[in-house]
Protein backbone atom coordinates (compact mmCIF):
# COMPACT_ATOMS: atom_id res chain seq x y z
CA UNK A 1 0.00 0.00 0.00
CA UNK A 2 1.66 3.76 -0.90
CA UNK A 3 2.13 5.64 2.15
CA UNK A 4 -1.00 8.68 2.10
CA UNK A 5 0.74 12.04 2.70
CA UNK A 6 -0.85 15.43 3.53
CA UNK A 7 0.17 18.37 1.43
CA UNK A 8 2.60 20.63 2.95
CA UNK A 9 1.38 24.53 4.63
CA UNK A 10 1.14 26.80 5.20
CA UNK A 11 -2.82 26.91 4.36
CA UNK A 12 -4.79 29.93 3.81
CA UNK A 13 -8.67 30.41 3.52
CA UNK A 14 -11.88 31.80 4.57
CA UNK A 15 -15.12 33.02 3.50
CA UNK A 16 -17.16 33.96 0.62
CA UNK A 17 -17.28 37.76 1.15
CA UNK A 18 -13.49 37.80 2.86
CA UNK A 19 -14.56 39.51 6.50
CA UNK A 20 -13.11 35.85 7.65
CA UNK A 21 -9.31 35.13 7.05
CA UNK A 22 -7.39 31.92 8.21
CA UNK A 23 -3.80 30.47 8.40
CA UNK A 24 -3.05 26.82 9.00
CA UNK A 25 0.33 25.85 9.00
CA UNK A 26 -0.49 22.04 8.81
CA UNK A 27 -3.11 19.59 8.38
CA UNK A 28 -4.26 16.57 10.23
CA UNK A 29 -4.36 13.44 8.17
CA UNK A 30 -8.20 13.47 8.16
CA UNK A 31 -9.65 14.78 4.86
CA UNK A 32 -13.31 13.71 4.58
CA UNK A 33 -16.56 14.01 4.13
CA UNK A 34 -19.04 13.51 6.54
CA UNK A 35 -22.82 12.95 5.17
CA UNK A 36 -24.38 13.08 8.87
CA UNK A 37 -27.87 14.53 8.70
CA UNK A 38 -26.08 17.32 11.24
CA UNK A 39 -23.02 18.26 8.69
CA UNK A 40 -26.28 18.35 5.94
CA UNK A 41 -28.03 20.87 7.65
CA UNK A 42 -24.95 23.04 8.92
CA UNK A 43 -23.68 23.48 5.08
CA UNK A 44 -27.34 23.10 4.14
CA UNK A 45 -25.79 20.89 1.80
CA UNK A 46 -25.79 17.38 1.09
CA UNK A 47 -21.97 16.40 2.97
CA UNK A 48 -19.98 18.50 5.26
CA UNK A 49 -15.87 18.64 3.82
CA UNK A 50 -13.51 19.12 6.43
CA UNK A 51 -9.98 18.44 7.45
CA UNK A 52 -9.03 18.70 11.11
CA UNK A 53 -6.29 22.03 12.30
CA UNK A 54 -4.61 22.09 15.53
CA UNK A 55 -5.91 24.80 17.80
CA UNK A 56 -2.44 25.79 17.79
CA UNK A 57 -1.73 25.40 14.04
CA UNK A 58 -4.77 27.90 13.15
CA UNK A 59 -4.71 31.61 13.24
CA UNK A 60 -7.91 33.53 12.84
CA UNK A 61 -6.54 36.40 10.56
CA UNK A 62 -9.45 38.53 9.75
CA UNK A 63 -12.23 38.53 11.61
CA UNK A 64 -13.52 36.38 13.66
CA UNK A 65 -16.55 33.57 12.70
CA UNK A 66 -19.91 33.23 14.48
CA UNK A 67 -20.61 29.96 16.05
CA UNK A 68 -23.85 27.52 16.15
CA UNK A 69 -23.91 24.91 19.00
CA UNK A 70 -25.35 22.05 17.56
CA UNK A 71 -25.35 20.14 20.47
CA UNK A 72 -23.51 20.43 24.11
CA UNK A 73 -20.46 18.67 22.31
CA UNK A 74 -20.19 20.46 19.20
CA UNK A 75 -19.87 23.92 17.72
CA UNK A 76 -20.36 25.19 13.62
CA UNK A 77 -18.22 28.00 13.10
CA UNK A 78 -19.51 30.19 10.06
CA UNK A 79 -19.46 33.69 8.82
CA UNK A 80 -22.21 35.90 10.66
CA UNK A 81 -21.75 38.50 7.16
CA UNK A 82 -22.09 36.04 4.54
CA UNK A 83 -22.89 33.06 6.14
CA UNK A 84 -20.27 30.58 4.53
CA UNK A 85 -19.71 27.35 7.11
CA UNK A 86 -16.24 27.28 7.80
CA UNK A 87 -15.94 24.55 10.63
CA UNK A 88 -16.81 22.03 12.96
CA UNK A 89 -15.16 22.16 16.52
CA UNK A 90 -15.86 19.46 18.95
CA UNK A 91 -15.56 20.84 22.33
CA UNK A 92 -12.45 20.24 23.86
CA UNK A 93 -11.16 18.82 21.13
CA UNK A 94 -7.50 18.94 19.82
CA UNK A 95 -8.33 20.50 16.46
CA UNK A 96 -11.21 22.75 14.24
CA UNK A 97 -12.29 20.87 11.47
CA UNK A 98 -12.39 23.33 8.99
CA UNK A 99 -14.49 23.06 5.60
CA UNK A 100 -12.30 21.93 2.48
CA UNK A 101 -14.33 24.46 0.47
CA UNK A 102 -13.21 27.59 2.59
CA UNK A 103 -9.50 26.81 1.61
CA UNK A 104 -7.87 28.76 -0.84
CA UNK A 105 -6.99 26.21 -2.74
CA UNK A 106 -9.21 22.87 -2.08
CA UNK A 107 -7.86 20.81 -4.90
CA UNK A 108 -4.63 20.43 -2.97
CA UNK A 109 -6.66 18.96 -0.41
CA UNK A 110 -7.38 15.13 -1.29
CA UNK A 111 -10.12 13.50 0.53
CA UNK A 112 -9.36 10.08 2.68
CA UNK A 113 -12.60 8.79 3.48
CA UNK A 114 -16.04 9.09 4.23
CA UNK A 115 -18.19 9.16 7.40
CA UNK A 116 -21.87 9.09 8.00
CA UNK A 117 -22.61 6.70 5.32
CA UNK A 118 -26.28 6.28 6.40
CA UNK A 119 -27.16 9.57 5.21
CA UNK A 120 -25.71 9.87 1.90
CA UNK A 121 -27.74 11.18 -0.73
CA UNK A 122 -28.79 8.17 -3.46
CA UNK A 123 -27.65 10.28 -6.20
CA UNK A 124 -24.01 10.62 -5.09
CA UNK A 125 -23.17 7.13 -5.52
CA UNK A 126 -24.07 7.90 -9.68
CA UNK A 127 -22.17 11.14 -9.86
CA UNK A 128 -20.28 9.92 -12.91
CA UNK A 129 -23.21 8.76 -14.84
CA UNK A 130 -24.98 12.58 -14.25
CA UNK A 131 -24.47 15.16 -17.15
CA UNK A 132 -21.76 17.27 -17.01
CA UNK A 133 -21.04 21.10 -17.89
CA UNK A 134 -18.26 23.40 -17.11
CA UNK A 135 -19.78 27.26 -14.83
CA UNK A 136 -20.05 28.77 -18.19
CA UNK A 137 -21.43 26.06 -20.22
CA UNK A 138 -24.46 25.94 -18.17
CA UNK A 139 -27.82 27.93 -18.49
CA UNK A 140 -26.78 31.13 -17.83
CA UNK A 141 -26.39 33.91 -21.09
CA UNK A 142 -23.38 35.75 -22.20
CA UNK A 143 -25.19 38.85 -20.74
CA UNK A 144 -25.86 36.93 -17.42
CA UNK A 145 -22.13 35.88 -17.50
CA UNK A 146 -20.72 39.32 -17.81
CA UNK A 147 -23.28 40.62 -15.09
CA UNK A 148 -21.76 38.22 -12.13
CA UNK A 149 -17.93 38.87 -13.31
CA UNK A 150 -18.66 42.54 -13.08
CA UNK A 151 -20.60 42.60 -9.57
CA UNK A 152 -18.72 39.79 -8.14
CA UNK A 153 -18.53 40.08 -4.19
CA UNK A 154 -16.77 37.13 -3.50
CA UNK A 155 -13.09 37.75 -1.84
CA UNK A 156 -10.37 36.33 -3.99
CA UNK A 157 -8.61 33.00 -3.75
CA UNK A 158 -5.80 34.76 -1.38
CA UNK A 159 -4.94 36.92 1.21
CA UNK A 160 -5.69 40.71 0.77
CA UNK A 161 -4.46 43.95 2.62
CA UNK A 162 -7.41 45.52 3.24
CA UNK A 163 -11.24 44.43 3.25
CA UNK A 164 -14.16 46.67 3.35
CA UNK A 165 -17.92 45.46 3.56
CA UNK A 166 -19.31 47.16 0.63
CA UNK A 167 -23.04 49.24 1.65
CA UNK A 168 -25.92 47.64 -0.18
CA UNK A 169 -24.25 44.27 -0.39
CA UNK A 170 -25.70 42.89 2.20
CA UNK A 171 -29.75 42.17 1.87
ZN1 LIG B 1 -18.10 36.20 4.96
ZN1 LIG C 1 -21.25 14.81 10.19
Amino acid sequence: MTERQMPEGPFSGGCQCGAIRFHALALRDNPHVCYCRMCQKATGNLFAALVGVRHEHLTWSRGAPAEFMSSEIAARGFCSNCGTSLYYRAQGGPHVSISIGAFDEPQKIALWYQLGMEGKHPSLFHLNDIEEAGTTESNESEYDIARIRKSNEQHPDHDTDVWTARPGVLR
